[in-house]
């Protein structure tokens, strides 16, 4: 027994729960041939250019990387068409993320998220003891009207995950506009743009226009994790005003963003070959899913990302639990306040077909599909 107490509000926070790693998968089942699709990873795997510079840049890791991140930051600048001053860049979207619920909140602020959405929200809001106001879904999206009544003084941060995690909705630029015109300017609202690159709808909003116009109460998240394929890395950025992101700054780590992915950054902003590949075949995955689980009589949300939410019922952690056994690793969604569900990652053709295999050959066991 020890003594020694952790800091109060450690309490009310569930740590984040991370999709199954494949080997440990294969040393729990005994499985040889595991396929992951629960985690929203590149299956085309991580950009080649950015896995060149990697390569050539290892001899250097004896060096603390450039504190300064002056190539990456230049060069995402010159790619968004904004002031290098208006950006930062992060040991992930999550270490974005984390580094603004240190700078802005406090015991007595209130943090506005979506249920079933992105749990880190939730995570640095409790670490830092504010209080945590959940929006339900409407229509399984983001309820915006909601999050704007649910506004006190004590207010600091809103979370807009767009397109959103698990459900893979989008709010569009006219809710984005009339959302913005009405939020107080004491309020930052924080659009979470992790999927940005894969959506392809007209009507999702450009948020980078409102830090060019001047917004001083906005700011936006991406990443290099999904598109890029440079999960294991750590690389994100948020675009907000100069003064907006000082705080930041104050409370980051010394060297937040390491040498290998500061180069990985500048090279993968260059790979667009990789990045229209990555969108067509995720685009043509997403169908294949789509058309399997109509045929399987599964109803599914439409997604603007690289993830489909499906409804599997009651049943669905038996079924999540019957996919490991047959070495495919799903993402639960119960700790996403959506228990009936499964969130399944676009994988590569061939793993699309072996979790249709999987899948249907755990409804018939379950006695769900018959045949005719
Ligand atoms: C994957 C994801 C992130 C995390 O991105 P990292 O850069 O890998 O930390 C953030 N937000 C959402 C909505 C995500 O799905």
């Amino acid at each position: 027994m020890t003594h020694v107490r952790q800091q109060r509000g450690l309490n009310a926070i569930k740590a984040y729960v991370p999709g199954k790693p494949i080997d440990e998968v294969q040393r729990e089942y005994g499985l040889k041939n595991v396929i992951k699709l629960a985690s929203n990873e590149n299956p085309l795997g991580p950009s080649p250019k950015a896995l060149a510079v990697m390569k050539e840049s290892l001899s250097r890791v004896n060096s603390y990387p450039d504190a300064q991140n002056h190539n990456l930051l230049k060069a995402l600048a010159e790619h968004l068409g904004i002031r290098p001053e208006q950006l930062t860049v992060g040991n992930g979207a999550d270490g974005l993320i984390m580094q603004t619920c240190l700078a802005y909140l406090d015991e007595q602020s209130e943090v506005i998220v979506s249920q079933s959405s992105f749990p880190v929200y939730d995570i640095y809001t409790h670490v830092m003891r504010a209080a945590l106001v959940k929006i339900p879904l409407r229509n399984f999206g983001l309820d915006l009207e909601a999050m704007l009544q649910a506004i006190s003084d004590k207010t600091k941060l809103i979370f807009v995950c767009n397109p959103n995690n698990p459900t893979g909705t989008i709010v569009t630029a006219a809710e984005v506009e009339a959302f913005m015109n009405r939020v107080p300017k004491h309020v930052l609202v924080i659009y979470d743009e992790a999927y940005y690159e894969l959506v392809d709808s007209p009507d999702y909003p450009d948020t980078l226009r409102y830090i060019r116009d001047g917004c001083t109460n906005i700011m936006i998240i991406r990443t290099f994790s999904k598109i890029y394929g440079l999960a294991g890395i750590r690389l994100g950025y948020a675009v907000a005003q100069p003064e907006i992101l000082a705080p930041l700054n104050r409370v980051k780590e010394p060297f937040s963003v390491n040498l290998l992915a500061q180069a990985a950054g500048v090279a993968a902003l260059e790979d667009q070959a990789f990045l229209e590949k990555t969108v067509a075949s995720n685009h043509a995955g997403r169908i294949y899913l789509y058309g399997e689980f109509e045929r399987l009589g599964l109803p599914y949300i439409n997604s603007h990302t690289n993830f489909v939410l499906v409804r599997i019922g009651p049943q669905a952690t038996a079924v999540q639990e019957m996919l490991l056994n047959k070495g495919v690793i799903v993402r639960p969604c119960t700790g996403y306040d959506l228990p009936l569900f499964l969130r399944i990652t676009v994988g590569s053709q061939t793993q699309n077909v072996r979790f249709i295999e999987a899948l249907e050959s755990t409804l018939q066991d379950l006695g769900r599909l018959h045949s005719d």
